[in-house]
């Protein structure tokens, strides 16, 4: 460093405090934040020896902390969210939106792609193989991956297919279908998906590879991922092109922004840009919201009727319980904690019956598949909220679930349990905040508040079925949504300390750093040390 260099930095730095702090507060931070990070850039200039505007100060000031750059569960440079909510709520046969929904994705893609192949090529088919790797194949037997991958090949779609298809599957495995491709025809069963390597160098935890087969010659060969929440993905995808969206955002940071410069609801915000990338009128958007919590209220309302000795299905021999929760929390003597049981027993009603295979909404995932609907339950049936509150509230958990799948993962095999309870707690926060019309920094609190209090948590399903400890855990996040909810809209909500974007990336790199063992592989926690017999 030259004298001058010394000079200039002792003057700015060190005889003028005030430069040590921007005086301006820059929105979107809240004030002990700025200060606080303001002071460190101003402490680490002064020990550095290197001289720093008073711009740049404000720019570090408000930025959130880099991430690892090796940081596998990050994509970086996607530019701002474009997924829509019919990408992201889906419709499809639990207990696994990564397990069973995403391969019966892949398989049905699969069948669509060979049935493309020029007729002579077609015509010396033979067979057809689905390989599963990685966590597919560690606890896919569980989560029934190979009959979501067989009705996929036979033409099934999740959003359609039969549970009574799947539970035959189960019940008769033997079962034979006849293929026809082209002029060929042969048949697949269950044991054309083979169960392959749970270790090995793959892209993702969750690959599968499928192979059009002429004896032993491979006619065509895909390798696939399913990448969590049902989306998929393949070697060579790119995104499909997609229309810019109205108010561009990749951060909940910009995206207030719009909706605080522009006088909207975040909700408003996600309408408008659904309406823009996906070329929808708001009619369709809100019908598609609208199928969707009808089918949440429907899984809810299904789980409350199965009977009370009703075992699901599996080693585990694990007994229903949402409807002796729900009937013995309605006689509990104080209302909060009839309020608590019922919250409870809602969630538990959703995600049995994601543990009974039966069909399930992604939100974001099958596992988590009990909290959303549980919310939304409450909401309507309990709190008679109207309708188009909950849509806008649906549209804002929607955000919620983009930001963490952009910057972060919705994945347990990538990221453990936190990527989806944790994330579907996050977004029922925020569904509850705008269904009572909070203003979008108490969204934004209530979000962040209910995804904090989830990073870190792991993914150990016991026998790999989704049952211990994940049905139980989606009571736990929907009481978290409701406690964020009750937190952020009750205390000042500018003074509320962690945004919502430090979290995602707190969950993106606990993700990374998370022990292998602890991401959907059943080889530890509670996977280990609970016995059945
Ligand atoms: S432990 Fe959590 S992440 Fe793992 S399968 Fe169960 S719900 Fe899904």
């Amino acid at each position: 460093m030259s004298n001058n260099e010394n000079d200039e930095l002792s003057e700015d730095l060190l005889n003028d405090t005030g430069n040590l702090l921007s005086q301006e507060i820059p929105t979107g931070v809240d004030r002990r934040t700025f200060l606080m990070r303001s002071a460190v850039v101003g402490a680490t200039a002064v020990m550095t020896g290197r001289v720093v505007s008073a711009q740049e100060r404000t720019e570090r000031s408000t930025a959130a902390p880099p991430l690892a750059p090796e940081l596998n569960v990050v994509q970086k440079g996607k530019g701002p969210v474009l997924t829509t909510v019919d990408e992201f709520y889906k419709v499809g046969p639990g207990p696994s939106s990564s397990h069973t929904i995403g391969p019966m994705r892949i398989t049905y893609d699969f069948y669509q792609r060979a049935t493309k192949l020029p007729a002579d090529k077609l015509a010396k088919a033979t067979a057809l193989k689905v390989h599963l790797y990685g966590s597919l194949s560690a606890t896919g037997k569980g989560h029934g991956t190979e009959r979501a991958a067989l009705a996929g090949l036979v033409g099934k779609e999740p959003a359609t297919v039969d549970p009574a298809f799947l539970d035959g599957l189960r019940d008769k495995p033997d079962q034979v279908f006849p293929m026809k491709l082209g002029s060929a025809t042969f048949d697949v069963s269950l044991k054309d998906i083979i169960y392959d390597a749970t270790k090995g160098d793959f892209k993702h935890p969750n690959t599968m590879t499928a192979k059009l087969m002429a004896g032993n010659e491979v006619l065509l060969e895909q390798e696939y991922y399913s990448v969590g929440g049902g989306f998929i993905e393949w070697k060579g995808y790119t995104p499909p092109k997609k229309n810019p969206p109205k108010y561009p955002f990749a951060t909940m940071k910009e995206l207030r922004a719009h909706a605080d410069n522009n006088k909207l609801s975040i909700a408003k915000v996600i309408l408008a840009n659904e309406m823009s990338i996906a070329g929808r009128t708001e009619a369709e958007v809100y019908a598609f919201v609208d199928k969707i919590i009808n089918a949440m209220t429907a899984t809810v309302r299904s789980g409350l009727k199965m009977p009370e000795n009703d075992v699901l299905p599996g080693p585990i021999k694990l007994h229903s319980k949402a409807a002796t929760v729900y009937k013995r929390a309605m006689d509990d003597s104080y209302q909060a904690d009839r309020g608590i049981g019922a919250l409870s027993a809602y969630a538990l009603a959703a995600s049995e019956e994601n543990g009974r295979g039966h069909l399930v909404i992604t939100a974001p995932t099958g596992g988590s598949a009990g909290v959303m609907p549980a919310l939304v339950y409450g909401l309507i049936e309990n709190r008679k909220v109207p309708l188009e509150k909950v849509r806008d509230g649906m549209l804002a958990a929607a955000a919620i679930g983009y930001l963490c799948k952009h910057h972060a993962t919705l994945s347990a095999a990538e990221g453990g349990c936190q990527a989806e309870i944790g994330v579907a707690s996050s977004m029922a926060a925020a569904l509850v905040a705008t269904a009572n019309d909070a203003e979008s920094r108490v969204v934004e609190n209530a979000a962040e508040s209910a995804l904090e209090h989830h990073l870190g948590m792991t993914c150990d399903p016991v026998a790999g079925y989704v049952q211990v400890p994940c049905i139980e855990r989606c009571a736990f996040g929907a009481v978290k949504a409701w406690t964020a909810y009750a937190i952020a809209s009750n205390e000042i909500a500018s003074r509320h300390r962690v945004d919502f974007d430090a979290t995602v990336q707190a969950l993106a790199q606990t993700a990374k750093e998370m022990n292998s063992k602890y991401k959907e592989t059943s080889e530890a926690g509670l996977a280990l040390s609970v016995v059945l017999c």
